[in-house]
């Protein structure tokens, strides 16, 4: 095609192109999704597929790629998962139909679908242990709401919270949307730009019209079949709006095919303990800093078996319970299979079966799905079967604790599904129903007749064939087939007379170069029997699938539910199981609020635990936690590498565990019921988001002495350190003051300035705690064990040494040290040996800087001057630092 002027086809391309500008278009020609021009040279790059050229417009080469319409899929997850959207446009006539209007023109095209992070449901496309949800966040009044759907599992649920960033990233934390739909206004908003900036790569903005909320109360009504919303429930109208977008979205980008989603369910809010989206990150619940899952606390958590038994179970550890009440049941779930080894056994091992038949409900519902989706039923509920007739077998002599009991329940199979399912299809069905082949032989009295008609037109065939060459004695004579032709007889050119010699019966049909085809009546009549048989077959099979789908979507609700049970079940197992091989216990709450207690005995950090077990290096030294109304917060000091970052975080695990109905890795632990949890890390680099570190450690903090309440529980590690000693000790202390004194929570406090020691001295409620480390011949042993008092000492010159500071300096810093002893300069000691610290810098595993090195001599040639103090040398070291950082 070299045409200069738009081809027809094109002009239709750049029509449909127009109208999805903000996505990739998959344009379908044959067999292929093509791209176009840009979107062309996107993809090549994106999936490393070739680029090429076609044709011309406005006399220039077209950029083009292709992607297989049959293999699409690892394609479209690609680029999906790379932050693209990819309008999908399909073929919507036969080309013989457009043929028909004209030599030129062009066959009809649609856009079928638009995929986007969280509208697919795609077995290839989803992540299988998370779950993909589409999100849409309204505000009114001061309120937003959340709405949230899950369309591979048909989950929808609303939420609101207070209209402040804060609380709104926390609620969008709990979540974690793969997709969040904001209205235009709300995305230009300043005022939200913390949560807005942290979700900016999955936000969709929205024109604001969409945001109307009667409009979408209609929409609701519509997609539930209802005349009023209260058959729905109540909500509110922010909630409804929420709701209402959402279901809009999914209208325009699944072009009118809806999903099936469960009934709109409002979340209770309180019942959730609210983590904030750096709380988060920084325990590394669900991803390490790097992005990586291993080494995550769900990575060593989760046993479970299933695929929704793993996103259940991140479900709740992403949001904690408040509520005693339903904490424990989940315990006493676990402790069902915790008492009875052999239950969990074979639990585990039906289990194992079970495919995701959520999201097979979902293709179903959505009528994208094939003969695998309704296999996969079939297998889940064969599964559910088993797995009642166990826990029937095992406990009919015990009361199943509630939840089980509830889920137990939710496994009984409706009506006759299962035996129609199980008769019908075969084993292993494929994919496509348009393929065939998934009814089982023996099930159906005309499939089987049509099959047997089929494979006798294939005998008769080959019988054919001997009868032919029997009577034309040409032995060689061979019945082929071919598209064109269809059946044929070939015979080799020197036999061809024998045949020309009975036009009546041999009908010529082709010469080639060594041979000659012919037809006869009786094998056109066979190849029409064939092809008919073929024919009916399949529209038998067709009938049957879209029965059975029928069948299934009419009992959509209770398969869910028998989906649910099953997940809860795995959770339960799971829990069972990583308590069983962590030596774990299970945590006792205590409910009275008026005095917020935590007492954790022998604690262990659930993945430094496993690690150092893994490594079979040494064991991990458990420790202790207490804090009670008369002892909120412990200031814990130690060096560096001493384990204060491990203890911080391991009791902020253990509470998300607890809470979240999971046994703990300790020996015991009692608490009260945590309504917030903060984490802190002083001056961690966030320069990805552009906020200087140490800007974003106060944003931070200010946020947790905002919010903490007396039920909380905060870990703050290092605060203050991202600015000089002087500020950055007066903004720790300040901290401390508050939070002993007006906040009152929970927590524990990390640092290296001794100073804050002194604090202890004037609030009761604050102790002194300390990690040991052993002098060992001028090196340091580190311990682990954390215990009362606080470290007299920094360690900063062993520390140091540790870390490779070439041997001169470190006896030189030695010496002074002495010297500084010796003058009676003790008070600033330890902040001397934080210079120190500071210049090799302040990470132990990595490299001193050359620069950092210099400095600390020349501070180190600067402390030697008398007339410049310790305190003057480590402003100074500081500095130094600051300038080599730069
Ligand atoms: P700090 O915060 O004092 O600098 P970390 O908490 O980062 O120290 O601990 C440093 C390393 O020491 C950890 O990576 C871990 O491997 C090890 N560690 C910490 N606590 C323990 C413990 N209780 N038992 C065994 N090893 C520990």
């Amino acid at each position: 095609m070299t045409a200069t002027k738009t081809t027809p086809m094109m002009q239709q391309y750049l029509a449909i192109k127009a109208e999805h500008q903000d996505c990739l278009l998959f344009y379908r020609m044959g067999d292929f999704y093509e791209l176009f021009f840009d979107d062309a040279i996107e993809a090549s790059k994106a999936l490393g597929i070739t680029l090429t050229q076609r044709g011309s417009h406005d006399g220039e080469g077209i950029p083009m790629a292709g992607v297989p319409y049959h293999s699409a899929e690892p394609y479209l997850s690609k680029l999906i998962t790379s932050g693209y959207r990819v309008a999908i446009c399909e073929q919507t006539e036969d080309p013989a139909e457009a043929k028909k209007r004209g030599a030129k023109s062009v066959v009809a095209r649609e856009v079928k679908r638009i995929v986007t992070p969280g509208t697919i449901t795609e077995g290839d496309l989803l992540p299988d242990r998370s779950h993909a949800y589409l999100a849409a966040l309204t505000m009114l009044g001061g309120t937003a709401s959340l709405a949230w759907a899950d369309v591979s599992t048909g989950d929808f649920q609303v939420d609101e919270c207070e209209g402040d960033p804060q609380a709104i990233g926390q609620l969008l934390g709990r979540i974690a949307p793969a997709e969040l739909l904001v209205s235009e206004k709300l995305f230009a908003d300043a005022r939200q730009a913390s949560w807005r900036d942290a979700y900016l790569d999955v936000i969709q903005p929205q024109p604001n019209s969409r945001f109307d909320s009667k409009n979408a109360a209609q929409r609701l009504m519509d997609f539930y079949a209802v005349g009023t919303l209260d058959a729905l429930g109540s909500f509110s109208r922010a909630q409804v709006a929420a709701a209402g977008v959402l279901l809009d979205y999914l209208d325009l980008t699944q072009k009118g095919v809806l999903p099936r989603l469960k009934p709109l369910a409002a979340v209770e809010n309180q019942a959730f303990m609210a983590i904030d989206p750096a709380t988060r990150r920084n325990l590394e619940i669900f991803a390490r800093n790097d992005g990586v899952r291993k080494g995550s606390l769900i990575s060593v958590l989760d046993q479970s078996v299933t695929s929704a038994g793993g996103r259940l179970l991140a479900q709740r550890l992403s949001a904690p319970l408040t509520q005693v009440g339903e904490i424990n049941q989940r315990l006493d779930s676990a402790d069902t299979f915790l008492d009875d080894p052999q239950l969990a056994q074979e639990a585990i091992e039906v289990l194992r079966t079970q495919p995701d038949v959520e999201r097979a409900l979902s293709r179903l519902a959505m009528d994208r799905g094939g003969p695998r989706d309704l296999a996969a039923v079939r297998d889940a509920m064969g599964v559910a079967q088993s797995l009642a007739q166990i826990l029937d077998q095992r406990l009919s002599l015990r009361m199943l604790p509630l939840e089980l009991e509830e889920a137990r329940k939710d496994l009984e199979l409706p009506g006759d599904l299962h035996s129609r399912l199980a008769e019908l299809l075969v084993e292993r069905p494929g994919m496509l129903a348009r393929e065939g082949g998934f009814i089982e032989r023996g099930a159906h009295e005309e499939l089987d007749q049509l099959v047997q008609l089929r494979s006798d037109a294939k005998g008769a065939i080959a019988a054919l064939q001997s009868e032919y060459a029997a009577a034309t004695s040409v032995s060689a004579l061979k019945v082929k087939h071919n598209g064109v032709l269809g059946y044929f007889l070939e015979v080799t050119s020197q036999h061809a007379d024998k045949l020309l010699a009975d036009p009546e019966q041999f009908i010529h049909r082709q010469t080639m170069a060594n041979a000659m085809r012919f037809s006869t009546t009786r094998l056109g009549e066979l190849e029409r029997d064939i092809a008919s048989a073929a024919d009916r077959a399949l529209a038998i099979e067709l009938h049957l699938f879209a029965q059975l789908r029928e069948g299934v979507l009419a009992e959509l609700d209770a398969l869910y539910a028998l989906a649910e049970g099953l997940a809860k079940i795995d959770v339960a197992q799971a829990s069972a199981s990583f308590a069983a091989r962590n030596q774990a216990c299970r945590p006792k709450f205590r409910e009275d609020a008026s005095a917020p207690m935590l007492a954790v005995q022998g604690g262990r950090h659930p993945v430094v635990d496993a690690a150092v077990k893994a490594e079979g290096s040494g064991t991990f030294v458990a420790n202790d936690l207490t804090l009670s109304p008369m002892d909120t917060l412990w200031l814990l000091s130690g060096p560096n590498m001493s384990g204060k970052s491990t203890f911080l975080r391991q009791n902020a695990l253990l509470i998300l565990m607890a809470q979240a109905g999971l046994y703990v890795t300790a020996d015991s632990m009692e608490l009260t019921p945590v309504d917030r949890l903060f984490s802190r890390v002083g001056a961690s680099d966030d320069l990805a988001r552009g906020r200087s570190t140490f800007m974003v450690e106060m944003v931070e903090t200010a946020a947790i002495l905002n919010q903490a309440t007396a039920q909380s529980f905060v870990i703050l590690d290092e605060i203050g350190r991202g600015t000089a000693t002087f500020d950055g000790l007066s903004i720790a202390w300040a901290c401390v003051e508050h939070l002993v004194q007006k906040v009152r929570c929970r927590g524990l406090f990390a640092t290296h300035y001794h100073e804050l020691n002194q604090l202890a001295e004037q609030l009761t409620a604050l102790s002194t705690h300390r990690v040991k480390v052993q002098d060992w011949q001028g090196d340091i042993v580190f311990l682990h064990k954390v215990v009362p008092g606080s470290a007299d000492r920094s360690y900063g010159v062993q520390v140091a040494k540790l870390a490779g500071l070439p041997g001169p300096v470190i006896r030189r810093a030695e010496a002074v040290l002495k010297k500084l002893e010796s003058q009676g300069g003790g008070a600033d000691l330890p902040l001397f040996e934080m210079g120190a610290l500071a210049a090799a810098g302040n990470a132990p595993e990595v490299e001193p800087e050359p620069q950092a090195t210099d400095a600390l001599r020349e501070a180190l040639t600067a402390l030697d001057v008398d007339s410049i103090s310790a305190k003057q040398a480590l402003d100074k070291l500081y500095e130094l630092k600051d300038l080599a950082e730069e």
